[in-house]
């Protein structure tokens, strides 16, 4: 039966295609004793033999779809399916407990994984213990009958639906089969989200229940403009939003007119459209959209992507490489933001109450210091390499940007003093994204060279709403007069300092808030690389004059969040 679910909309486009569910079945069993241990034996190897084909199989998947290196993990599992200490001690323990394969699994998996989780010494070893969970969660499921979901055995067209993807699910995505994708949970500004932004990849978050009301290989569209999921859709609905999906393929070709374009108002004044990535892989997006500068590198996922800290040698080539192939426009790199709901597999930190306001980005790059300054002397041996800015994130207090700049400097002089070149025209900046900061930005402004305004978490914790918390995202609002006042007092006091001032958070790439933002003199706009010819379009619609008494109006007048969206509709009416 065809079923709509109202979502949010999260990533342009529209995809209509069968649905994988990437959902963990329930593996829960039941202790049996067993009459035949031969036929209980037989069965075990069964499910080792069918786990080992399946696993082959996803690897050759994964290494084409994925390549060689992610699929590395695959030989671990298998390494393990057909080590005998593993395998041998499972059947044992079935003929001398004469208990069932289930139990026995069970029973050596956690003495394997609580054995290696204590070698606290030896960090390879310690890691193996999740091998062990997902190599027997696997044969598990096959004992037990059930199918495991997996990113990297899909092999044909699908929309995804998961409860929530993570930041690394999601980048394990490959853009030729996973059409579009539809979340439980989450909001705009979820990273998840983020990322199909930048995959291009249609998404609907938030649904609340897409993962109950569809089943694997049921039709499902993901209207991704207008945030609506349609489990089995009528075929008037498939040829209707087929045609919805065409025809923002075409407005979107439309917009690629404008790549070569500059960045200009009707009445000819210039700002620069900048583009967010999170890999050096990005840069095909950033140049094919014709942005004018990368505004934020989102360096975490260099983190996220690898099974280890990435050396400094790693990571001052992957910010060399984006420095060249920005080709001397402006790039700037944003130090390491782990903590919140990005997390690393290498790195055991404290569970937190609250992680969004917890060691975060900064907080924890201070409390571990050699894991920033390794970041630190790989991006100042790159700076020679193009025009880099460094930003740091989530400043909230002076102290915390002095202690930053600090060590940079302290990094900065080693450096210098080994006879390294470091580039001329580095500067350092840091990001507005704590109210805290935004309020005393008269003060941070007179120490550094740039802002650049992160909304999704200015107004996560301006209005006290999690952004990835579907529940609340009524709360979510960029256009209200509060959030508005910050974001206009740090842009007029970056001028009177005589810095500029960007935007880096999604509310530089919405349609309603750009007009806002461009009457308030916001210098650079760094957004999605796919929103980039969009925002260039409106821009040339609007002129300085038409926009002259908006900033005052939506900061003073206004006192709603859809008072400010009317005003908005009221000047681009005519337009
Ligand atoms: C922001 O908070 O607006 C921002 C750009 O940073 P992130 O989304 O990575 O938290
Ligand atoms: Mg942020």
């Amino acid at each position: 039966m065809t079923e709509t679910l109202k979502g949010i909309a999260a990533s342009d486009g529209v995809a209509v295609a069968p649905a994988y569910l990437l959902v963990e079945p329930d593996l829960s069993f039941e202790k049996k004793t067993v009459s035949d241990v031969d036929a209980e034996v037989a069965r075990f190897e069964k499910a080792i033999a069918d786990s080992k084909a399946e696993l082959e199989n996803i690897r050759s998947v994964a290494v084409k779809s994925l390549g060689e290196d992610e699929a590395k993990v695959f030989d671990a599992h298998l390494l393990f399916l057909s080590d005998p200490e593993f395998t041998g001690q499972i059947e044992n323990e079935i003929k001398n407990s004469t208990e069932n394969s289930e139990a026995a699994l069970d029973a050596v998996a956690q003495n394997f994984i609580t054995i290696f989780e204590s070698m606290t010494d030896n960090e390879y070893m310690q890691e193996r213990a999740a091998d062990v969970r997902d190599v027997s969660k696997r044969i598990m499921a096959h004992l037990l009958g059930k199918e495991l979901p997996n990113l990297a055995a899909i092999d044909h067209e699908v929309v995804l639906v998961a409860e929530d993807l993570t930041p690394s699910d999601t980048a394990q995505l490959n853009k030729d089969y996973v059409k579009g994708f539809v979340t439980d949970l989450g909001g705009r500004t979820a990273h998840s989200a983020i990322m199909a932004r930048s995959l291009e990849i249609p998404a609907v978050v938030g649904t609340q229940k897409i993962t109950t009301s569809v089943k694997n290989g049921q039709m499902l569209i993901a209207d991704g403009l207008d945030g609506v999921a349609i489990v089995e859709p009528t075929d008037e609905q498939v040829a209707e939003y087929t045609k919805k999906g065409e025809d923002f393929a075409k407005q979107k070709a439309e917009w690629r007119k404008l790549k070569n374009e500059p960045s200009v108002t009707a009445d000819g004044k210039r700002f620069t459209i900048a583009a967010n990535i999170g890999t050096p892989d990005d840069l095909d997006g950033v140049l094919e959209n014709g942005a004018e500068a990368v505004g934020l590198f989102r360096t975490e996922f260099l983190y996220m992507n690898s099974n280890d800290f990435p050396t400094e040698e790693d990571q001052f080539e992957a910010y060399k490489k984006v420095l060249e192939g920005m080709n001397g426009k402006q790039v700037i790199i944003r130090t390491m933001d782990i903590g919140g709901d990005k997390h690393l597999s290498y790195w055991d930190l404290p569970e937190e109450m609250n992680p969004f306001l917890g060691i975060r980005a900064i907080r924890l790059s201070l409390k571990n210091q050699e894991i920033f300054r390794t970041q630190l002397r790989a991006l100042l041996r790159a700076s020679a390499y193009g025009k880099l800015g460094i930003m740091f994130p989530m400043i909230g207090t002076l102290d915390e940007l002095h202690q930053a700049k600090a060590v940079l400097k302290e990094e900065k002089d080693k450096l210098v003093a080994k006879g390294v070149k470091v580039g001329d025209d580095l500067q350092v900046g840091m990001m507005i994204e704590v109210p805290a900061a935004a309020v005393l930005a008269d003060q941070f402004a007179k120490e550094v060279d740039f802002f650049s305004i992160g909304t999704n978490d200015l107004i996560q914790y301006t209005m006290a709403a999690d952004r990835g918390n579907e529940h609340v995202s009524y709360l979510y609002q960029p256009y209200n007069p509060s959030v508005l006042r910050l974001i206009k007092h740090t842009i007029d006091s970056a001028h009177e300092a005589g810095i500029w001032c960007g935007m880096c958070g999604e509310a530089a790439g919405d349609s309603i808030m750009f007009p806002i933002l461009l009457s308030m003199g916001l210098d650079e706009y760094s957004m999605s690389a796919t929103s980039v010819l969009r925002i260039r379009s409106e821009m040339k619609k609007l002129s300085t004059a038409d926009l002259a008494d908006l900033a005052d109006k939506a900061t003073k007048e206004s006192l709603t969040s859809e008072e400010n969206i009317a005003l908005v509709k009221k000047i681009m009416a005519d337009k």
